[in-house]
C-alpha cells in the first residue's frame, strides 16, 4: 500500500488547490485518496477562490463544445495533452413545451439529454476527469464497481486511451449494459451480488498489491471523479443563457451527482458567471432503492441502508456514500425527493417519449415520473421554469419494457383495411 506521505501529486498546476474533508474541514495534499485520515469522511476537491474568481464567460465560451470548455473550474485537464477522455458533454438542453403542457405547467420546462454523451450517459462526464486525473496521478491501469453506465464508460475511454480496464459489475444487470462494456474489450468481472456487495470488494481489492498502480474511478479517485458532475450544471446555466433554473430534478443513486450540480450553481453565483437566484435541488429514486427520500420523508439526517430491487438498476445503490450530502442540499434549498413504482417509471420513459421524442432509460423514467408526482402533489411549482436530467439512453434497458407494434397486417390493401387504416 502507499502510504499518504510518498503519494505521487503530480497533478498539474490546476485551480484546485487541495482535497477537504466534508465533515471535519481537515485538508490533504491532491492525491489518491477518498477518505479523510483524521474522520474517514469523504474528501472533496477544494479550489483557490482568487484563481477561479477570475474565470470569465468569454473564456468559456471561447472553449471546445464539451465538458473541457469549464476547465478553468475543475480539477485536472487544462492542458489538452494531459486528458483522457472521449470529449463528452454539451449535450442538448431541449425545450419540452408538450410534456410541459401535459403537466399543467405554466413556465417552460427542459430536459437536459445526457444520453447524447459518447457511451450515452452523463458517466462520460466523471470518467473523463477521473482517468485524467488517474493518468496525472501515475496511475497504469483502472478499474471501477458499477450499476452498469460507468462500466460503460470506463471500457470506452480506457480503449479509445490504450489502458488497462477491469470492471466489475452485478451479474443480474440488464444484457444492453453488458454488452455495452463488454465491447470495449476491459476485463469485465460480473459478480453474483448487488452493487453494494460489488463495491465493499472492490474496495478489498484496491488494497491488494495486485492493484496498487490502478485507480479506481469512483473509491481511490473519487473526489476528482465527482467533480466531473459538475459541468452537467455549469452547462445547464449556461445553455438558460447565464442563469439557473428556478427548480431542478436530478436523479439519486449514489447522491453524487446531484451533490454537485447543487456546488456547481453554487460556484457560479460565487464567481459571479450568473446573477445570484434561487435554485431548488429535487431527488428522484425508485420505490425499489429510496434510502435517500425514505430518510427525507422521516426528517432523518442519516440514511438507513437498503437491498435494492426493480427495474432502475443504474440507481441500484442502497448504501449511497452521498446520501447525507444529497438530502443536505434538497433541504438547504427548498426542494424535495420522492420515489415511484417500477410501472410509474415505465409510464415516465414513455411520457418523455412521446411528447419530446427523448427516450431515456429507467433511471431517466424515475426522473420524469419523480417530476409529474412531485407537480401533483404541489412541492414543484407548475409556474416556476423546471429542468430535468435525463442521465441514460432508452435502448440500454428495453428488457424493463413492454411495448410493440400497434397493428400488425399482410402487405396486402385488404388486410391493410382490415385493420383499420383504410377505409
Ligand atoms: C450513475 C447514474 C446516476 C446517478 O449517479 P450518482 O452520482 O451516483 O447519484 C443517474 N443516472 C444514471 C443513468 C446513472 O448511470
Ligand atoms: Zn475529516
Amino acid at each position: 500500500m502507499t502510504s499518504l506521505l510518498d503519494a505521487p501529486t503530480a497533478i498539474p498546476p490546476s485551480p484546485a488547490s487541495s482535497l477537504r474533508c466534508r465533515n471535519c474541514g481537515a485538508e490533504f495534499p491532491l492525491i489518491a485518496i477518498h477518505a479523510c485520515a483524521e474522520c474517514f469522511g469523504p474528501l472533496e476537491v477544494a479550489y483557490d477562490p482568487a484563481i477561479l474568481g477570475a474565470v470569465t464567460r468569454e473564456q468559456i465560451e471561447a472553449g471546445p463544445q464539451n465538458i473541457w470548455r469549464y476547465s478553468a473550474l475543475l480539477p485536472v485537464g487544462q492542458d489538452p495533452a494531459t486528458r483522457v477522455t472521449l470529449d463528452p458533454g454539451f449535450t442538448p438542453l431541449i425545450r419540452a413545451d408538450r410534456l410541459a403542457a401535459e403537466l399543467g405547467f405554466t413556465a417552460p420546462v427542459w430536459v437536459k439529454d445526457d444520453s447524447a454523451n459518447p457511451t450515452h450517459s452523463f458517466k462520460d462526464r466523471v470518467v473523463s476527469v477521473a482517468l485524467t486525473a488517474a493518468r496525472g496521478l501515475g496511475f497504469e491501469s483502472v478499474a471501477c464497481a458499477s450499476t452498469g453506465n460507468l462500466a460503460n464508460s470506463v471500457a470506452a475511454h480506457a480503449a479509445r486511451n490504450g489502458l488497462q480496464a477491469t470492471v466489475f459489475i452485478p451479474s443480474d444487470l440488464e444484457p444492453g449494459k453488458i454488452v455495452n462494456s463488454a465491447i470495449y474489450g476491459p476485463r469485465l468481472v460480473a459478480v453474483d451480488g448487488s452493487y453494494d456487495d460489488v463495491n465493499r470488494l472492490t474496495s478489498e481489492l484496491q488494497e491488494s498489491d495486485d492493484f496498487e498502480s490502478t485507480a479506481f474511478v469512483n473509491q481511490n479517485v473519487r473526489p476528482y471523479y465527482a467533480e466531473g458532475s459538475k459541468t452537467l450544471g455549469y452547462e445547464v446555466a449556461e445553455q438558460l443563457g447565464w442563469r439557473l433554473p428556478p427548480q431542478v430534478v436530478i436523479p439519486i443513486a449514489s447522491g453524487s451527482l446531484l451533490t454537485k450540480v447543487d456546488k456547481a450553481f453554487s460556484e457560479l453565483v460565487k464567481i459571479g458567471l450568473v446573477p445570484e437566484s434561487d435554485w431548488k435541488v429535487f431527488g428522484a429514486q425508485s420505490a425499489g432503492c429510496s434510502p435517500v427520500a425514505t430518510a427525507f420523508d422521516n426528517g432523518h439526517d442519516v440514511v438507513q441502508p437498503v437491498k435494492p430491487t426493480g427495474i432502475a438498476k443504474s440507481l441500484n445503490i442502497g448504501n449511497p456514500a452521498d446520501g447525507p450530502y444529497a438530502l443536505d442540499a434538497v433541504r438547504r434549498t427548498g426542494g424535495a425527493i420522492a420515489s415511484v413504482t417500477d410501472d410509474e417509471i415505465r409510464e415516465g420513459i414513455a411520457l418523455l417519449a412521446r411528447t419530446t421524442g427523448v427516450f431515456a432509460e429507467t433511471a431517466g423514467g424515475v426522473t420524469v415520473a419523480v417530476l409529474k408526482k412531485l407537480v401533483e402533489s404541489g412541492q414543484i411549482d407548475r409556474n416556476a421554469e423546471t429542468v430535468v436530467l435525463n442521465t441514460g439512453e432508452g435502448l440500454k434497458t428495453i428488457d424493463a419494457l413492454s411495448v410493440s407494434w400497434t397493428h400488425r397486417i399482410d402487405p396486402s390493401l385488404k388486410s391493410a383495411r382490415e385493420a383499420g387504416l383504410v377505409s
